[in-house]
């Protein structure tokens, strides 16, 4: 039942219905642009409140966007903003929504035996949103009903059939019709493992990576027992031609190597130290330091004092972190896992220096400051973590979290006006007006907002609410 919300949220949309008629004509066009992203964001809205497995990580979130920023810059003709997610799933599937939005599954990131496989996948699905496959996709279903087209949209969304779409309002649709739109077609597939190949090779990863991972899956599908076929392969059908199109590809360039990051084996093992019994995982990170079985040590043995302090052995966990930096590990990364540390210790003063130093070297990771924001909301210095805030705001107003951060701030000081205005903002980010206008108004009538405060509130209430209505009229259109 997890994607219901999603089909019920695109029902719920009126004006997706009215805006059916015109896709009629242009079915190669496909939807608007500005028609995708907002579809595109509702889902998303529906990922983020309510798909339990959607993974909340500003690590990985971070690491994805990275990668994936390059393989954007790369792209030819990629304009429009990206945003890469993660679900916490151990089927190997990523998947592109309209509007830009791109999802992974950790079990891809598990599965990939280099950056530069996950790199060739999420290459792809780039290429997908560059060329407009999803919005010619959905533009071509026009004589399809609503409520058929919101499932195929979904279906497609997440890369997987869901029977149990089949209820309620989509229940008078035939199941049939939405197993068949449900892959990219064969030349989508071709065009879109061509564009992402270019992109893959511009941004410096290994271009051989594309047709070592698709064989992979293909092994791996023809292996299972069940016949499952996995998510990816269900959505990209991966066909012996597709293979031997990027082996050539990649045969007719020099040998180019591209060694793996740091980052790829710290997210790798932080994924790793999150599944199993914390005691087995421990374990398994134990052997494979003591036996050397690891691609790099750091990785290994970041995994082991994760999965230490997911055990609560933070001493243990503590006592990890010098031998973590002797084996080169380094980075954000490694320096918000030491904050974790102090704070699993109970040591709130010492999470919130660790992290204050972190900042300091490494002032542009976000991650990190959302760190050392909480570090210090939790070790009670509220004031500090303000400043903090409110500088941070100022130079990302674009950011969610730090809106979310700062709600949570004005909370702690007892500012309801001020909370309820920040709230409107992450939820102005999120694309969700209704929302951040309700928050305004809450903010509104708290009460404890000065002359000044109040005409701030009162002028960015006009602004949504003229953004909302000329968000209607278009839909309209
Ligand atoms: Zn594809």
């Amino acid at each position: 039942m997890r994607l219901l919300p999603a089909v019920l949220l695109l029902l719920a949309l009126p004006a997706w219905g009215q805006a059916l008629p015109d896709l009629g004509g242009g079915g190669a066009e496909g939807l608007s642009p500005q028609m995708e992203r907002r579809i595109g964001e509702s889902i998303m809205r529906d990922i983020r409140f309510r798909e339990p497995n959607y993974l909340d990580d500003p690590e990985l979130i971070d690491y994805l966007g990275t990668l994936g920023g390059r393989l954007t810059q790369a792209a030819a003709g990629a304009r429009q903003d990206f945003e890469f997610f993660a679900i916490r799933e151990q089927t190997i599937n990523a998947f592109a929504l309209p509007g830009g939005f791109i999802g992974v599954h950790t079990g891809l990131i598990s599965a990939a035996e280099s950056e530069s496989e996950v790199a060739a996948v999420l290459a792809h699905e780039v290429a997908h949103v560059t060329q407009r496959h999803i919005a010619r996709m959905l533009g071509q279903q026009q004589q399809m009903q609503l409520p058929v087209l919101a499932a195929i949209a979904a279906a497609i969304l997440l890369g997987r059939a869901r029977p149990d779409l089949a209820q309620g309002a989509i229940a008078a649709a035939s199941g049939a019709a939405i197993q068949t739109q449900l892959s990219y077609s064969r030349d989508y597939e071709r065009e879109a493992d061509r564009i992402g190949f270019q992109a893959l090779e511009a941004a410096g990863y290994d271009p051989r990576a594309m047709a070592t991972f698709f064989e992979k899956m293909q092994r791996g599908s023809r292996a299972s027992d069940d016949g499952s076929v996995p998510g990816y392969l269900r959505t990209h059908p991966v066909t012996v031609e597709r293979i031997a199109d990027a082996q050539n590809r990649a045969a007719s360039l020099p040998y180019k190597q591209h060694p793996d990051s740091t980052d790829f084996q710290l997210v790798r093992a932080k994924l790793r130290a999150d599944v199993g019994e914390p005691r087995e995982t421990v374990s398994y990170f134990q052997t494979a330091v003591k036996e050397k079985r690891y691609p790099s040590e750091a990785g290994a043995r970041y995994g082991l004092t994760a999965a230490l302090l997911r055990a609560k052995r933070a001493k243990e966990a503590d006592a990890e972190m010098p031998r973590l930096r002797a084996a080169g590990g380094a980075g954000p990364m490694v320096e918000g896992l030491a904050g974790r540390v102090k704070q699993a210790l109970g040591d709130r003063a010492g999470a919130v220096a660790v992290l204050g130093e972190a900042r300091k070297r490494y002032p542009n990771s976000r991650p990190l400051l959302y760190a050392h924001a909480e570090a210090l909301q939790e070790a009670g210095k509220t004031a500090e973590a303000g400043t903090l805030l409110t500088d941070s705001v100022r130079l990302h107003p674009r950011d969610p979290r730090l809106h979310q951060l700062q709600a949570k701030n004005y909370a702690a000081l007892g500012k309801r006006a001020a909370q309820h205005q920040s709230q409107a903002e992450v939820y102005a980010l999120h694309g969700s007006l209704p929302a951040a206008i309700e928050q305004l108004q809450l903010a509104r009538s708290a009460g404890d907002g000065d002359f000044y405060q109040n005409s701030v509130i009162d002028a960015r209430l006009k602004e949504l609410r003229t953004l909302h209505s000329e968000e209607l009229k278009d839909q309209k259109k």
